[in-house]
């Protein structure tokens, strides 16, 4: 065990890993070394593959030294493969016993790794398998970094093109780390800002901190239902962050970004796939000028309800389209590896270490 400081925050606790340290950092552990080793072990971090051995051009001593200051935080847990091999899911074991997952997918014109921001989430959307299961802790930076990494090994010699925060937790819960990792992921790994995704279920300050950054990333607000009283039934945290107060986040975001904002919402029959929803929804959108992706419910353990027939899905875009929204249905991936939207550790035998209270 370490002391470092990572992103201001202390890791008294936790072990360094590899994907941890900044670059000013890593000089510190790479001192005694000539200066040209930091970017030689910095790129090669970023650049080269998943393995320490990777870094064919440092010398083996080095290496040794790396792999043992640096552990990687990242132990495959599981590996699930569906879709013609298009969609692969990792479920991986963290150094302390806790489980995130992380989804790669190839679509015809991009492949786009989905990411975990937190093992488990304290949000309790009651859909949302991962809302289910509750809360662990945050990820560290490297955590979060080392996800694409690893992705990236396994897509080659496709090209990973997009990054989306759409894995386990609330990114804008563990805002600092999150900020960190896409700027990692942007400048070291090279993966455009406007390729980079992070949805939130609405977290205002995070929204706020987001029109300050400089990195141009999309925004994807979880909606799924356009009135108050639905939304803290299907997303509890709207009782602290109501609609209108959301609304006029997302506005002084626009204002600041000038970037579009995309929609969530899935689909659940007899729910939130009214004409009424998509009245609201729709006047929500125009007035936000928001993309709306519209997603079939995938089913959860915990939750009894079950996603909107297709022809019913399709019939709620009708309605948006002649409503004057801009609504898309999103392909669902992975569904029979569990990968699908919030199925992320659905189904899983693995029993966690027991919470701090
Ligand atoms: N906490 C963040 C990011 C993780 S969830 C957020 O809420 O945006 C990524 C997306 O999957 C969210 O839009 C979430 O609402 C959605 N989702 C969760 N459970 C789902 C389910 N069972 N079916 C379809 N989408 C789901």
């Amino acid at each position: 065990m370490n002391e470092f400081t990572v992103a201001g925050v202390s890791h008294r606790d936790a072990p360094v890993l590899r994907y941890d340290p900044t670059r000013a950092e890593l000089a510190d552990l790479l001192a005694g070394e000539p200066r040209y080793r930091l970017d030689q072990v910095w790129e090669g971090l970023h650049q080269r593959g998943d393995d320490i051995d990777d870094l064919t051009n440092v010398s083996k001593a080095l290496r040794t030294r790396l792999r043992e200051a640096l552990p990687s935080g990242l132990t495959p847990e599981h590996e699930s493969i569906s879709d013609n091999g298009d969609t692969v899911k990792w479920l991986w074991r963290l150094h302390d016993g806790h489980h995130i997952e992380t989804v790669l997918m190839h679509y015809a014109e991009r492949t786009t790794v989905c990411v975990s921001s937190q093992a488990g989430c304290a949000m309790a959307c009651g859909f949302c398998a991962t809302g289910q299961g509750g809360f662990d802790r945050h990820l560290s930076v490297g955590e979060i970094v080392e996800q694409v990494i690893r992705a990236r090994h396994t897509s080659a010699p496709r090209r990973v093109s997009n990054i989306v925060f759409m894995g386990m937790g609330e990114p804008f819960a563990n805002y600092d780390r999150t900020w960190a990792a896409v700027e990692r992921i942007n400048t070291d790994i090279g993966i455009g800002a406007r390729h980079i995704t992070i949805s939130t279920v609405g977290l205002i300050p995070g929204i706020e901190r987001l029109a300050e950054e400089s990195l141009p990333v999309n925004l994807a607000i979880s909606l799924h239902a356009a009135d108050d009283e639905l939304r803290n039934e299907l997303v509890p945290i709207n009782a602290r962050y109501p609609l209108e107060d959301l609304a006029q986040a997302c506005e002084r975001y626009l204002a600041a970004k000038n970037r579009r904002l995309s929609f969530e919402w899935a689909l659940i029959d007899g729910v939130n796939d009214r004409s009424v929803d998509a009245e609201r929804l729709a006047r929500l959108s125009r007035r936000l000028r928001a993309h709306v992706n519209l997603i079939p419910l995938n089913p959860t353990p915990g939750y009894p309800t079950r996603g909107t027939p297709l022809p019913r899905v399709y019939g709620f875009r009708d309605e948006l389209t002649d409503l004057g929204a801009n609504a898309t249905v999103r392909r669902t991936r992975g569904t029979e590896i569990d990968a699908a939207c919030g199925q992320l550790r659905a189904n899983r035998q693995i029993v966690d270490p027991p919470r701090r209270r």
